[in-house]
């Protein structure tokens, strides 16, 4: 399909080349015929005079021959101008062609990674709803082929059931977070946001979940403020912290700090979890990335490329260092004041 789009775009090129190619070479070729006519004629005139002029007996036959008047020599220039011509398109041709083959695959280049990236982001996608839909499907037709379902074990398989559902309902609800993050010119950052504060409640929403684990928080947040979305920072702070929490050891100790360092705001969260293997580290962010020893938790790979949507949206950095069994740091980068 590139291929076709790419040879397609570069005939659009070569018609428009040409078509400005032939008109001028035919404005070339009417105006140099007019001025080898009237070379031509000129010349004569002018030769005509200088025979007048000269006092000696001349025959007149010599007198009116026509030198430069000879309409063969003038139809043979206008021939030689037309052939010029003609090769200067055919090169024109040549050249344009393969350029306008290159810039086609320059122009088309983008719009075929957007492609490629919306195509693998529907099939990723299906391929992770799929997996629960067939689950929760096999397992209603065979409560339902069973005649001695009793009403206790149905209730059972409701509840089952809505606890799936709520599944990929957070699933499709982080889908469409990442899919908003196309139209992300459409986002506006409201203003200056208290990170500081938004952290501290942040933190205290997921204290419930940490104590469940036995998981401190310990912090150190001073009053830090950065410019942008406090609905989406939230959704940031949030997906680093539940990480922290979901990836740490019981007894673990969470750390959290904000900083300033030459117009950002540094904010980090420290656990001394399971770490994350070298070889993972690059490939932390992207969609539907998941360790393969992380498999039984719950979760679909998508909080991190949702967390580096953000920030990338708030013109920030984030980074990862990690030490495989002994924990990681996620440092999110941020801008203080208002960027144009
Ligand atoms: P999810 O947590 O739903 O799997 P994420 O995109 O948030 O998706 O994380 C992707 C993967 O990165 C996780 O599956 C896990 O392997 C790894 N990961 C993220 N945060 C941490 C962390 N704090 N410690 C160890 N591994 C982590």
């Amino acid at each position: 399909m590139f291929k076709e789009a790419r040879i397609k775009l570069t005939a659009w090129y070569l018609l428009i080349i040409m078509t400005v190619s032939f008109l001028f070479s035919g404005a070339i070729y009417r105006v140099l015929s007019i001025e080898v006519d009237r070379f031509a004629r000129m010349s004569q005139i002018r030769y005509q005079r200088d025979i007048e002029r000269i006092d000696l007996p001349i025959p007149a036959k010599i007198r009116q021959l026509p030198i430069f008047s000879d309409p063969e020599l003038a139809s043979e220039t206008k021939q030689r101008i037309k052939f010029v011509l003609i090769y200067i398109n055919g090169v024109i041709l040549l050249i344009s062609g393969g350029l306008g083959y290159l810039l086609a695959g320059k122009t088309l280049q983008p719009i075929k990674e957007m492609v490629d990236e919306q195509n693998r982001f529907i099939s990723d996608a299906s391929h992770e709803l799929r997996t629960p839909l067939t689950a929760l499907k096999s397992s209603m037709e065979v409560h339902l082929r069973d005649r001695k379902l009793t009403l206790q074990q149905a209730k059972k398989l409701i509840r089952e059931n809505i606890s799936d559902v709520n599944k990929l309902k957070t699933l499709s609800d982080a889908l469409l977070t990442l899919a908003s993050f196309e139209k992300r010119k459409e986002v506006k950052l409201s203003g200056k946001v208290n990170l500081s504060k938004l952290v501290c409640e942040c933190m205290e929403d997921l204290e419930p979940l940490a104590k469940e684990r036995h998981i401190m928080f310990k912090s150190n947040l001073g009053s830090f403020s950065v410019w942008g979305d406090m609905h989406k920072l939230t959704e940031l702070v949030t997906i680093l912290l539940d990480n922290a929490i979901k990836y740490s050891k019981e007894d673990g100790l969470v750390s959290l700090k904000i900083r300033a360092e030459k117009g950002f705001v540094l904010f980090s969260v420290k656990d001394n979890g399971i770490g994350i293997k070298k070889d993972n580290l690059p490939l932390i962010f992207d969609r539907f990335f998941r360790a393969e020893e992380q498999r039984n938790t719950i979760g679909y790979g998508l909080g991190l490329a949702i967390a580096k949507n953000i920030v990338e949206l708030h013109r920030g950095q984030i980074s990862v260092e990690s030490i495989y069994g002994k924990g990681s740091t996620f440092i999110v980068k941020l801008p203080q004041n208002k960027f144009s």
